[in-house]
């Protein structure tokens, strides 16, 4: 049994606000944080039958966990120059996918700690085929269309909630409770990995009976940016048309395209942000 591991920050244990995930002297805690969450999962995983693990580090500079200490028996994605985002190396020989320390969307609960959409600083909102999506949920239609099955999460309760409306048979680890999106009510980090361990050992236990989403035909994202210098610069891709001033929408004619586009798109929202090539040497 093949897994992959789409790893991000939030909704690590023990983790409260943005500051901490900051590359500053509290940041080095937390990498330790996020890499022993990870290690539960795996632990789980591997008692419940997985045999081989694949992590990819997906928040920030997609650079966070520790390899060093990062269990032996997984792989890890490391860097940020990815075609395929969080995403990258999954492909359809994995059984099942598992997403650990995640976080509520943009405009989703309005407690869910650190909530945004892939890019804080540029997404609003995201639909795919007309229905509003956070991260899991759009990396679960990836995943869905590769035939592999979203079959674990981990994060405050607000974004279990919040998933569990799409993904309801999904195997979910509550790490701590939400107060607001910069305030979180915590338990120890190893009470929530016990959590971790338990559920992700049920989940790959289960996870030959969880089916994939997927959405047939074409796929159409409607982008609603927070800037409109933001969302006219990604009509550079000729594939992009502006549905309003911060509002763009594109169609491609599968989902691992279309998530190649949208990342595309977003990747030029954050350059053009404060004005194309201002902070480049170029
Ligand atoms: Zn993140």
């Amino acid at each position: 049994m093949k897994l992959f591991i789409s790893a991000d920050m939030e909704g690590i244990s023990g983790v409260a606000t943005n500051q901490q995930l900051k590359t500053n002297s509290e940041y080095q805690r937390f990498r330790k944080l996020m890499t022993a969450d990870v290690n539960a999962a795996i632990e789980g995983a591997f008692t419940g039958g997985a045999t081989e693990i694949v992590v990819a580090d997906g928040h920030g500079n997609m650079s966070n966990i520790l390899i060093e200490e990062l269990d032996s028996r997984a792989r890890l994605v490391s860097g940020n120059n990815r075609v395929m985002c969080q995403l990258e190396g999954l492909d359809e020989s994995f059984d099942g996918i598992m997403f650990v320390g995640h976080h509520g969307r943009e405009g989703g609960s309005d407690v869910a700690v650190i909530s945004h959409t892939l890019a804080g600083i540029c997404v609003n909102e995201m639909k795919i085929n007309g229905k509003i999506v956070g991260e899991t949920e759009m990396n679960s239609l990836v995943a869905g269309s590769f035939s592999v099955p979203a079959i674990f999460i981990s994060g405050d309760d607000a974004y279990v909630r919040e998933v569990k409306e799409t993904l309801p048979d999904v195997e979910a680890a509550v790490t701590k409770r939400a107060v607001d999106r910069f305030a979180a009510e915590l338990i120890h980090p190893e009470v929530a990995r016990e959590e971790i361990r338990a559920k992700a050992e049920a989940a790959v236990k289960k996870a030959k009976t969880i089916k994939p989403i997927t959405f047939e035909g074409p796929i159409t994202f409607d982008l609603e940016l927070k800037g409109s210098q933001q969302a006219k610069m990604t009509t550079t891709i000729p594939t992009v048309e502006l549905t309003g001033p911060k509002s763009i929408r594109f169609t491609c004619n599968d989902m691992v395209t279309a998530y190649k586009h949208m990342w595309g798109c977003v990747i030029i929202a954050i350059t053009a942000t404060n004005g194309v090539l201002g902070s480049v040497n170029a």
